[in-house]
């Protein structure tokens, strides 16, 4: 009683079935036909949707998440029986094959990964933030044993199925049946290719204030590089343990650490499509679109317990929506991404602003200027203290990939940052090239940074290049940049302590004219599908200021001061981003005059100095 009887199941022969016999919803043979295709291209490993194998037998399907170590043996044994039926020849070219198995039914949080899954089947998404170099592993060790009286006998180990983490000897020789010395031959020995990286949750997953979670993922294979650091993957595998470092240096102790051992790793789109956005949600955006204030509402939706700053909002909001990327017929790429930088006297609400910007940002996130990672702000090459492997890892900006970085205190950034820092606010990419580990990495991230002044307040008498410990080179990569001065004004002051009195006396008073929640659907939708193209007299309006500022003026009008950057093309760029951002905000289809004159105010203002307004 109780113990149940266990029917003997021929699951190879199921498999075997499902691959011959499945068909789609339009009455294909769907993995005849892949099969084919994988055998045409030489690959080692067929793709398997797992809703099929669902929909063909519920049962196969739980033996996978179940089972999965001999479910997978057992389906790629399966494949192998099918290749030789079907393509002896290709059979011997290829070897082993495996059965990769995609679109889980159920994706877990890194967080909700917990004992009760080790040896189960699962799936996780996140953002790869480390990489190590490939490494070969040993699966087959040939050896060689020497017999007393100087014979040698050679042979594979183990005989079955493949070494697991650790080096097993054998404790007596298969050929001969004696104890003795044995040694691998490399040469002859059986290797995979393996590589670690480590996954780590998502943004928008992270629980207010907590540290993301991450797990390490073992790559084997085909699987090796199809991941690099700042991707988004979907990675389905099995759940394992192994012992954590201190177990080897004090044996005994029970604390293990989890690793998935990836079956398959889908490299996701880098859309916005985290965000979901209903029928009835573009009801509602569509709506809000049609507000004659809606970038006014949307402007004072941003951080409405901060008082004033209405420019710094409005080009936070520009920011967020941002321009339109070009790709042009060579292959060079322009940025639409929109970057500000706020300098400005200590306590003015610029972490403040930075928080909540990262927070109503589709994949936002706030860090310092050191990082919040040994990577930092771009990307470095660590070497771990205990394996001795190098890894790469990914910074700020390449985590934010598609999304905007909010960095705090940019001023106090790594020295490698300062040079990498360059190529990522422009190009957008990062690339590395130390300890044989190569790669350039993806970076396009909106950066909203803020920074102290150097000598504890902003000294308007000296050019911003004194005033912030930043170079001009980085300083003129910024679209926008405001100077924040906290000077004594009775009535200024007067109207911010009631603000902040009236906020901290009734919350609801901060409270956003938009919900923040449709701001961010809106945000995704507009930077999803609205692309807004210059009209001809918007260009010639651009052209005419570009050549104006070029010569120091404006309209009559000279500046106070020389211009804190230089002009260059850069800055003419950065007016066509903000113009084109200003008409996204009201969905509009089409980069008109009246965006182009905001997108001037704004710039001239960031020219002259900002205070309060
Ligand atoms: P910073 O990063 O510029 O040094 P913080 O963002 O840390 O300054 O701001 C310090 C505090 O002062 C915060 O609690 C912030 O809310 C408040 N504060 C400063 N300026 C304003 C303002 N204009 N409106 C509302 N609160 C403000
Ligand atoms: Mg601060």
């Amino acid at each position: 009683q109780g113990r149940e009887v266990k029917r003997a199941v021929d699951w190879k022969l199921k498999f075997y079935k499902f691959l011959q016999d499945f068909r789609d919803s339009a009455g294909v043979f769907k993995y005849r036909e892949r099969i084919f295709r994988m055998t045409h291209m030489m690959q080692k490993s067929l793709v398997v949707d797992f809703s099929d194998v669902i929909l063909y037998d519920r049962e196969l399907a739980r033996h996978v998440e179940e089972e999965p170590d001999q479910a997978l043996e057992e389906f790629s044994s399966a494949l192998m029986e099918y290749l030789e039926k079907e393509q002896p020849e290709y059979k011997e070219v290829v070897g082993k094959v495996y059965v990769r198995i995609r679109q889980p039914p159920r994706v877990l949080k890194i967080r909700e990964l917990t004992s009760d899954y080790i040896g189960k089947f699962v799936a996780v998404e996140g953002i790869v933030t480390r990489v190590t170099r490939v490494e070969a592993k040993l699966v087959k060790a040939h050896y060689i044993h020497v017999t007393p009286d100087g014979d040698t006998h050679e042979f594979d180990f183990p005989e079955h199925g493949e070494m697991g983490e650790r080096i097993e000897k054998p404790v007596v020789c298969p050929v001969c049946g004696r104890t003795g010395r044995f040694e691998i031959d490399l040469e002859k020995s059986k290797f995979v290719d393996w590589q670690k990286v480590v996954v780590q949750e998502r943004p928008e997953e992270i629980p207010p204030g907590q540290i993301p979670r991450s797990i390490e993922v073992v790559l084997t294979g085909d699987l090796v590089d199809s991941a690099r650091p700042g991707d988004r993957a979907l990675i389905t595998g099995v759940l394992r343990v192994m012992p954590t470092q201190a177990v080897q240096k004090a044996m005994g102790r029970s604390v293990f650490s989890f690793y998935i051992e990836a079956n398959h790793v889908d490299v996701q789109q880098k859309v916005l499509e985290e965000i979901e956005i209903t029928r009835e949600d573009e009801e509602k955006i569509r709506e809000l679109a049609r507000d004659p204030w809606v970038r006014e509402k949307i402007v004072a939706s941003i951080a409405p317990s901060i008082y004033g700053y209405h420019d710094i909002k409005e080009a936070i909001a520009l920011l967020l929506f941002g321009g339109v990327p070009k790709v042009m017929p060579d292959g060079t790429r322009i940025r639409g991404d929109i970057h500000v930088l706020l300098v400005g006297d200590p306590g003015t609400a610029k972490s403040q602003l930075l928080q909540y910007t990262a927070r109503i940002a589709p994949r936002g996130i706030y860090t310092s200027g050191k990082g919040s990672t040994a990577a930092g702000l771009t990307a470095t090459v660590l070497r771990d203290k205990t394996t001795g492997e190098y890894y790469l890892e990914a910074g700020a900006m390449v985590i934010a990939d598609g999304g905007v970085a909010a960095i705090d205190e940019i001023d106090k950034m790594r020295e490698e940052d300062r040079s990498a820092i360059h190529e990522a606010l422009e190009q957008q990419t990062v690339s590395i090239a130390k300890a044989g580990i190569v790669a350039r990495l993806n970076a396009r991230a909106s950066v909203l940074a803020a920074g102290n002044p150097r000598f504890g307040r902003y000294d308007l008498t000296q050019p911003i290049s004194k005033n912030i410990d930043l170079p001009p080179t980085i300083l003129s990569r910024f679209d926008l940049i405001f100077v924040i001065q906290d000077v004594p004004l009775p009535e200024k002051d007067r109207r911010l302590a009631r603000h902040i009195l009236g906020v901290h006396s009734d919350i609801e008073k901060a409270k956003p004219f938009i919900d923040p929640q449709l701001l961010k659907k809106y945000v995704s939708y507009a930077r999803k599908y609205v692309r807004p193209q210059l009209t001809p007299e918007a260009m010639r309006l651009i052209e005419e200021f570009y050549v104006a500022m070029r010569k120091g003026g404006i309209k009559g009008e000279d500046l106070k001061t020389p211009p804190p950057i230089a002009i260059t093309p850069r800055q003419l760029e950065g007016l066509i981003r903000l113009a084109e951002a200003h008409a996204k905000m009201a969905l509009k289809d089409k980069v008109t005059i009246e965006d182009v004159e905001e997108a001037i105010r704004l710039m001239y203002a960031t020219l002259r100095k900002v205070g309060f307004d």
